[in-house]
Parts: structure tokens; sequence; C-alpha cells
């Protein structure tokens, strides 16, 4: 059997036929443009969210040094919740911060 590299005419290499963009129907051009957008929405509210995550966890640490000022034996690792929630937020930063 010869083989044959063709050429779609819209430059995109092929030794038979492989669908590629300009072969989707517009309702697939339609869905594939959809989940794009949507993928760009939540990649910006995961920026927003991670933004406020790290204002928060900023906020927590100013707080943290006022109430040491305040009481010398507070320990902010001995401080339940509030620590609880500075390692999430550190986490939550590591995995969707910049
Ligand atoms: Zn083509």
């Amino acid at each position: 059997m010869e083989y044959t590299k063709k050429m779609c005419p819209c430059g995109f290499p092929q030794s038979w036929h492989i669908p590629h963009e300009h072969d989707q129907t517009d309702r697939e051009k339609e869905i594939i443009e959809h989940f794009r957008g949507t993928y760009e929405e939540n990649q910006k509210a995961i920026k927003a969210l991670a933004d406020a995550c790290k204002a928060q966890h900023d906020a927590i640490d100013v707080l943290f040094a006022k109430l040491i000022t305040l009481d010398e034996s507070f320990l902010p690792s001995k401080s339940g919740k509030l620590w609880e929630a500075l390692l999430e937020g550190n986490e939550a930063l590591e995995t969707y911060g910049e």
C-alpha cells in the first residue's frame, strides 16, 4: 500500500481524514465556546478567591501579632479554629494562589 500524505485545504497534514476545527458543526463550536467561557470565568473566580484568601491570611497574621502584644501567653498555634483557618488558607494559596 502506497503511503500518501495529504494536506487538508486548511493546511492540516493528514494521512487519512482526521476531524479538526473547521469540521466542527456550528452546534459543536457553540458548545466548545460555552465551555471555554465557563473555564475562563472559573479561572477568574479562582484568582479572585485566592486574592481574598491572601488578604484574609494577612489580616489574621496582623490580628495574631496584636493578640500576642496584648497577651504574651497567647500562642497562635494553640488558638484552635483560628490556627486551622490559617493553615487551610495556606493550603488553598499553595494550590490555587500565584
Ligand atoms: Zn482542515
